[in-house]
């Protein structure tokens, strides 16, 4: 378990110039901002980091819009993507002056559904295992307007590009539904798959397996060891 204390000392040796601070709204989206380390006591992780909740969809209206951010020291790392070294905390939502939890905030309610779990006696604990898919396309678009509507995906692996001019193009193109799953040329995406593997397992993620998935036009998938109701979806969205 770390602390307050533990995460600011490990983030200052890893030399991290700025805090990112991470919630999840109601639809299942990270937010964020950001202030520098100097910003980051240890009383912030009993007092939490004010933030205006107005323009986070379905929360709070303009004129009561102040809420708290309340920073969990257990879900500390130094963000890889960030250029400047960068601590990323994920926090649970309080309303300000009562400190009581946010009913809107996911892992407010994660939080409250295991601690229910326990209450009822059925079960000490609960862990959970998402197998997560999903596609690496080469190029998206779509677009809805008052004349019209289109999406379009596209891969170098699809079925739908047997045919492209691609000077050359190898013909090992993925048949629907025979992506599970041959190995290279016709997989083209082990590497990328591989690479992210190690970046989750060296922020603390289990990985268990990757693989290319069923479906054409690059789908994968990672799989990563089960956890409790919260860790599981803190290590879902860092995924
Ligand atoms: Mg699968």
């Amino acid at each position: 378990m770390s602390t307050g204390k533990s995460v600011i000392d490990s983030a200052k040796k890893q030399g991290a110039k700025m805090v990112d601070v991470k919630f999840v709204d109601t639809f299942g989206t990270w937010q964020h901002f950001s202030v520098p380390m100097g910003e980051l006591t240890e009383e912030v992780f009993e007092e939490g980091f004010g933030f205006d909740g107005s323009s986070i969809r379905g929360w709070k209206s303009i004129e009561a819009s102040d809420m708290l951010a309340m920073p969990d020291p257990n879900t500390a790392f130094i963000d890889p993507f960030c250029a400047v070294p960068t601590l990323s905390l994920t926090c649970t939502i309080a309303e300000t002056g009562t400190k009581e939890a946010y009913s809107r905030d996911p892992r407010g309610i994660a939080q409250r559904g295991e601690k229910y779990l326990k209450s009822t006696g059925l079960a000490d604990t609960a862990v959970f295992g998402p197998e997560a898919e999903f596609f690496i396309f080469d190029n998206v678009q779509y677009d809805s307007k008052s004349n019209g509507t289109f999406y379009s995906v596209d891969s170098e692996e699809a079925a739908w590009n047997t045919g492209r001019d691609e000077m050359p193009n190898l013909g090992y193109k993925i048949r629907h539904k025979e992506g599970y799953f041959p190995v290279a040329p016709t997989d083209t995406q082990q590497d990328i798959r591989t690479e992210m593997c190690l970046v989750m397992e060296s922020l603390g993620i289990k990985v268990e397996r990757q693989h290319h998935e069923v479906a054409t036009a690059g789908q994968a998938e990672i799989d990563f060891r089960f956890d409790t109701l919260v860790k599981t979806a803190d290590n879902m969205m860092l995924y």
